[in-house]
């Protein structure tokens, strides 16, 4: 790690700042994903992504087949069955700004021909999973893995209390996405008895989750007392929902856990406000978030705005700056 930082502290050329960057971040990546130790603070892996990414915009004659950017997620690697997604589990686009933020919806107006509504919600800080529903029955709980493959988890996702194992009403075949998370009490009862036991704790709820989720034995993701948000439709077959807004509403009827804080917004006005009331508010929540995510709310003009290898076109996350950040920034704004 060290020398993968001096390596991109020593690039004097855009050719080398780029391969020093896809070796740094492809290496985050692999302790992030496969080894649930990360060693880089997520913003700053963002910040760096963001710059590798404007990097290979600029030169795409630098871009590497081993990079970061050409893939999402982990490396499926490890011992469960690999299960190939019917729809692909895309990442999310990032914007740090209030000014990105309004350049998003600037472009989705353009690209659109007309203003959407859109619908914010709270970026749970978990790990995202695809359950099939078949006859109303949960038949597979496959993780996004890297977003065309995931693993089947399906005996560990069953231990989570708030996930249905049987939907009422539901269409023939229909998939529902979601985060696997940890909740704060649940982490700390669990870092407490691992130091008590000598194990190495866990750095935060999110690798704690992402730990508990991969276990091969599901007494043990039993005893971790993961929560599960639902808010996404994979695959499906009869489903006949319109919008992010009516989908939050039937996952309810459901009986899925879904976030309640989440919020229709005609505007990027109103879209700031949310993110700004929540910037705050958000410390309160017995959970982490790491950002809102904005999203366009009819499928219809989200079909039309489509998805790049990535990202869908018609969502994006803000991501909070991490508190220390936030204190100097904020410090810097009092001092001027
Ligand atoms: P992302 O986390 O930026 O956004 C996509 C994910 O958001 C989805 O897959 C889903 O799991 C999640 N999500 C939470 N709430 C959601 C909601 N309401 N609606 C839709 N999606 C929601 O994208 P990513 O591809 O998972 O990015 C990787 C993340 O991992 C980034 O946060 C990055 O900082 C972090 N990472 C960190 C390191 C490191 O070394 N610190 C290394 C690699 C990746």
């Amino acid at each position: 790690m060290k020398e993968l930082r001096a390596a991109l502290t020593q690039a004097s050329t855009d050719e080398a700042k780029t391969h020093a960057l896809q070796h740094l971040l492809a290496y985050c990546g692999y302790l992030y994903y496969v080894k649930d130790a990360p060693q880089m603070e997520d913003y700053e892996y963002d910040k760096l992504y963001r710059e590798l990414v404007e990097l290979e915009t600029a030169h795409p004659e630098y871009i590497t087949s081993y990079s970061p950017t050409q893939r999402v997620g982990a490396k499926v690697e490890g011992d469960f069955p690999k299960v190939v997604h019917g729809t692909p589990m895309l990442s999310l686009g990032n914007v740090f700004t209030y000014e990105e933020v309004r350049g998003f919806t600037e472009r989705t107006e353009r690209d659109l021909g007309h203003q959407p509504d859109y619908v914010v919600e709270l970026k749970i800080d978990g790990l995202a999973c695809n359950l099939h529903y078949e006859n109303g029955v949960l038949v597979r709980a496959v993780t996004r893995g890297d977003g065309r493959v995931g693993e089947d988890v399906t005996n560990n996702v069953r231990t989570i209390q708030s996930v249905p194992l049987w939907i009422e009403n539901a269409p023939p075949y229909i998939e529902i996405r979601g985060e696997v998370y940890m909740p704060h009490k649940e982490f700390q009862r669990i870092n407490e008895e691992r130091e008590a036991e000598g194990v190495p704790t866990f750095v935060n709820p999110r690798n704690a989750a992402a730990g508990s989720l991969r276990q091969l034995d599901p007494a043990i993701t039993a005893s971790r007392n993961l929560d599960f948000f639902a808010y996404a439709l994979g695959s499906s077959d009869g489903a006949s929902i319109r919008s992010q807004h009516e989908l939050l509403a039937m996952l309810d009827e459901y009986h899925f856990h879904v976030n309640p804080n989440y919020k229709l917004c005609h505007n990027a006005d109103e879209i700031i406000e949310r993110i700004a009331y929540w910037d705050t508010e958000r410390h309160n929540l017995p959970y982490d978030t790491d950002g809102m995510v904005i999203k366009v709310n009819a499928f219809e003009d989200q079909e039309q705005l489509g998805a790049t290898v990535k990202d869908p076109r018609w969502a994006t996350a803000f991501k909070y700056p991490p508190e220390e950040v936030e204190t100097i920034v904020k410090d810097i704004t009092i001092n001027i």
